[in-house]
């Protein structure tokens, strides 16, 4: 005989009753930490003590006591009947003779309650009954207006419970029937949902599945009218979609009870957490909402049982949209007022920043992720996907089209950028000379001016001089972001990019690396995948920072009369080349893993409001700016000191009389002094101590101070050299003194230190070698130390390879 069933609460079990758990509801992380604690399917618990004011319950589990709180326990489904003491026993003895016992488990734990969600019209009713068949029990929910039937089956062993829901275009709160559905969900909490999607209307419907991702269930995909989408000869890619957005999807064509099969037993899979495809993603709603809700998330966190039966995400979204059901909920957090307050200034925030209501601007995002997500998965009749891509879309994305006119609009940015950007650098460049001059007549002479004009004002203002440019680099940037134009460039971008391991996002970095690496790396955080965040960063070094172009400009200049232009061309090509062929090996280095696919949204174009580029532009020039005070500072203060210390007794007395004394002639120069000095310092021993490692580059100890000198800035490399030749700032006279100069000691004394192919291999050194200290900062703040490391060494040891290569083939032939 079957026992009575009966399912409870484990709250409401009296003390000294047991039960059997089978199942725990709640929210994903909660459910993960009570399963933790062993509150699993099948397990037996047995109340110690719970009397009706009692917080926390005591609970016996596996042999263990312990305490949960009335609202986690309430969250718990147990069964109560004869045979849970005999299955108790059971599990005691691990024996198997009590078959009443061993069947009541089995059907306590497969009892799984389905909801079908979806559109109007989308055949919900249709896949109800073919499901039911005749065992179908209809019935209408007591007290509420709407209609929503519920049938039992038995499947593989499994109970489902089915219910039909009424049909609803979104999960808000418009209509009784809306508000029903989502209430069903958050409240009844339905193992898994069945999404029933018209396969003929794919961008509408998929509009529900979005909520349904916010809300973080567990749900399948029913595509349904499978077969319209066959007859109209569209070619989808489901299985893919399913992927992007980690919901399993299953065709049907319910009217002719077709896949049905195939879809609870689907159901059943990810019930059992056993089915591949599932995982939680999230929609991205942009940079300023995202903030948002991350801020709010915060709070929600606080408290537990809140986020015990909601998706903290979810809640905050909704805050964010000032859905009033969810404010309701949120009434239940300790810390209501300060989140209620801070959801209404983050919404205005981000109504302002958009000129837009909250709602709109998270709608917006919905449908750019479907859109995004139908692009790549979806061809065919584009009145069935019900394409809301308009026709700046067909231009801008065009087969033809796209590419010219990105490269075009790249061209715009950069010419803008340098042309533009080159009179404020000049103002910068002459009020940081003024700085400098300044403090020189007012000061004392003595360490503590070197340091503030050599160091500090040297150091950091050499770098400034670049905000302008990068400014406005970011002024295009936020301008193409904002205006959804970047979204497509990522899509026209992508599948030359995946062909090097990389993604359509990925190029903007890179091209911005061209500039400067440090915001190139700070862009990276656009990118979805930390596999694709990371070999970015890794590769952005590769191309070659404007900071390293006055080192070129240089070296060609002094020592190739020719073909400049080529030469100059091909370090650049160089670096690009070096940078795929890195991308490649890194990725099947460390990230051999093939990835689950995401959805790249499409947002719909909209004119942004001078506020938000603004905002963004500056946001972004802020964390430039901290990175210059702080890591650059640093780093030219060390380069400075490791050239200032030791210091060489002073050579010229200041006695006068001493001073008539010595004919003028045999005085060192001030420059040569300068040099000496640098010989002397640290970084000049530094330099011979590394000679060895760079001889066989053809590189003398001079070249190897001015590229340790790099590591503050890469232009410093310039004046670093100026200084050892004894040039001055003169730059005619660096390039005669670099031309000129010889080995003074050792087996090449006499040679001269640069031929052409010694300034090419050191270019070559140049483009390859570490990034600045603000680049590996930034790297190390996106990806942490060990990349920053591994950067490092990864460059310099290719740089050396390569460099090392150049050099020794080249000597055999010039
Ligand atoms: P509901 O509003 O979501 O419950 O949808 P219904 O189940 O009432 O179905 C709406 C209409 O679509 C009915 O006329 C069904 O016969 C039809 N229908 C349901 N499933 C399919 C299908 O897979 N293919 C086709 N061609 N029609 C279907
Ligand atoms: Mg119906």
């Amino acid at each position: 005989m079957d026992n009575q069933i009966i399912t409870k609460r484990l709250s409401d079990l009296r003390t000294a009753e047991r039960g059997v758990i089978t199942k725990v509801y709640g929210h994903g992380s909660f459910r993960k930490r009570i399963i933790e604690m062993g509150f699993v399917r099948g397990k037996c618990v047995t109340v110690i003590k719970n009397a009706p004011f009692q917080d926390p319950v005591e609970y016996e589990i596996m042999g263990y006591h312990i305490a949960l709180r009335r609202s986690e326990a309430q969250l718990i489904e147990v069964s109560v009947s004869d045979a849970p003491a005999a299955a108790c026993r059971m599990e005691a003895n691990r024996t198997f003779e009590d078959e009443s016992a061993n069947r009541f488990l089995h059907q306590a734990g497969h009892v799984i309650n389905v909801a079908l969600v979806g559109n109007p019209n989308s055949g919900k009713t249709s896949l109800f009954n073919s499901a039911s068949g005749s065992r179908e029990r209809v019935g209408n929910y007591g007290g509420v207006t709407v209609d929503a039937k519920t049938a039992t089956m038995r499947r593989n062993g499994y109970t489902i419970h089915l219910v039909d829901l009424p049909g609803t275009y979104s999960l808000t709160e418009y209509s009784p029937e809306e508000l029903y559905v989502r209430e069903h969900i958050l409240q009844k909490m339905p193992d898994v949902v069945i999404n029933v999607v018209d396969a003929s209307n794919l961008e509408r419907n998929l509009y529900l599945t979005t909520q349904l991702i916010d809300m973080d269930m567990k749900v399948v995909i029913a595509l349904n009218m499978y077969d319209e989408l066959e007859q109209a000869d569209a070619q989808f890619d489901y299985p893919l979609l399913g992927q992007m957005i980690g919901i399993p999807i299953v065709p049907t064509v319910a009217a002719k009870e077709q896949g049905i099969d195939t879809l609870f037993d689907t159901v059943i899979d990810v019930f059992e957490d056993n089915e591949p495809t599932v995982r939680h993603i999230h929609i991205n709603y942009g940079e300023d909402v995202e903030r948002s809700i991350g801020l709010l998330q915060d709070m929600i966190w606080q408290n537990s049982d809140v986020v015990a039966r909601y998706s903290s995400r979810y809640l905050a979204i909704k805050l964010l949209e000032g859905d009033r059901a969810t404010v309701n909920v949120s009434k239940e957090c300790k810390n209501y007022f300060e989140i209620e307050e801070a959801a209404r200034r983050e919404a205005s925030r981000i109504e302002k920043a958009y000129g837009e209501r909250v709602e709109t601007v998270i709608t917006d995002a919905k449908y750019g992720f479907i859109a995004g997500a139908l692009q790549e998965t979806y061809a065919g009749d584009p009145t069935l996907k019900n394409q809301r891509a308009s026709r700046i879309d067909r231009v801008l994305t065009n087969r033809w089209l796209g590419i010219p006119i990105f490269i075009a609009i790249l061209w715009l940015m950069f010419q803008t950028t340098f042309t533009l950007g080159g009179y404020p650098m000049e103002w910068i460049e002459s009020l940081f000379a003024g700085l400098g001059n300044v403090i020189s007549t007012a000061m004392p002479d003595g360490t503590l001016k070197e340091l503030i004009v050599d160091g500090i004002i040297g150091g950091v203002g050499g770098v400034i001089v670049f905000l302008p440019n990068i400014l406005i680099l970011f002024l295009f940037i936020s301008f193409m972001e904002d205006t959804g134009y970047m979204a497509r460039a990522a899509f026209i971008m992508d599948r030359a990019m995946h062909k090097i391991g990389l993604h359509g996002k990925s190029f903007i970095p890179l091209l911005m690396g061209f500039g400067c690496g440090v915001p190139a790396i700070m862009a990276t955080r656009t990118l979805e995948s930390r596999k694709d965040r990371i070999l970015t960063m890794m590769i952005v070094p590769f191309m070659s920072c404007s900071a390293r172009l006055p080192v070129y400009t240089l070296l060609i200049a002094a020592f190739f009369p020719t073909n400049q232009g080529l030469i100059l061309l091909s370090i650049y090509a160089i670096g690009t080349l070096i940078g795929i062929l890195s991308s490649v090996v890194l990725k099947n280095l460390f990230f051999r893993k093939e990835e689950a696919p995401f959805v790249m949204e499409l947002p719909p174009y909209r004119w942004p409001t001078v506020k938000s580029v603004a905002r963004h532009t500056w946001g972004k020039g802020v964390q430039y700016l901290k990175k210059m005070g702080s890591v650059i500072l640093i780093a030219s203060v060390i380069v400075w000191a490791l050239m200032t210390y030791p210091k060489q007794p002073e050579i010229i007395p200041n006695d006068p009389a001493l001073h008539a004394s010595v004919a003028q002639a045999d005085l060192p120069s001030e420059e040569q002094q300068a040099a000496e000095q640098q010989e002397q310092s640290y970084i000049g021993q530094l330099g011979h101590l590394i000679e060895p490692a760079i001889r066989p580059l053809g590189f003398d100890w001079r070249i190897g101070v001015s590229l340790l000198s790099g590591f503050a800035a890469k232009e410093i490399v310039v004046s670093t050299m100026a200084v050892l030749t004894g040039a001055g700032e003169d730059e005619a006279s660096l390039t005669e003194n670099l031309q000129g100069q010889t080995y003074t000691s050792g087996p090449k004394a006499g040679e001269k230190v640069f031929t052409p192919l010694v300034a090419y291999t050191m270019m070559i050194f140049i483009l390859l070698y570490f990034p600045c200290a603000a680049a590996i900062a930034a790297i190390r703040k996106e990806a942490g130390w060990r990349w920053a490391l591994f950067s490092v060494l990864y460059t310099t040891s290719l740089a050396w390879i390569l460099s090392f290569l150049v050099y020794q083939i080249g000597s055999r032939f010039v």
